[in-house]
């Protein structure tokens, strides 16, 4: 696939399967420098009924799944986007 659709293909993708969280909300941050003692996590679907994005007390808005990636592991962007092209196993012919 392309690179637009990669990013589609991502978009796409369930961010609390991703995350393991569960069908809690909220959760504690999956973020390692939040301590969460209060859960202030939480996942919301975008208007557009598909694009998930994630928010809680750290963050100043909603995340989508790359930078999510980001956070946790405390890399750029491409170095999440390679990432996630592993873990979701797709050739980018782009
Ligand atoms: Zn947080």
């Amino acid at each position: 696939m392309t690179k637009e659709e990669f990013i589609e293909f991502v978009h796409h993708q369930d961010l609390r399967e991703f995350l393991g969280v569960g069908d809690s909300n909220p959760f504690r941050c999956v973020f390692p420098d939040h301590e969460d003692n209060h859960p202030s996590a939480g996942i919301l679907t975008s208007t557009d009924g598909i694009k998930q994005v994630y928010l809680c007390f750290c963050t100043a808005k909603p995340l989508d799944i790359f930078d999510v990636v980001q956070e946790i592991a405390g890399c750029d962007y491409k170095s999440a986007a390679q990432y996630l092209n592993s873990h979701y196993n797709v050739t980018i012919t782009d």
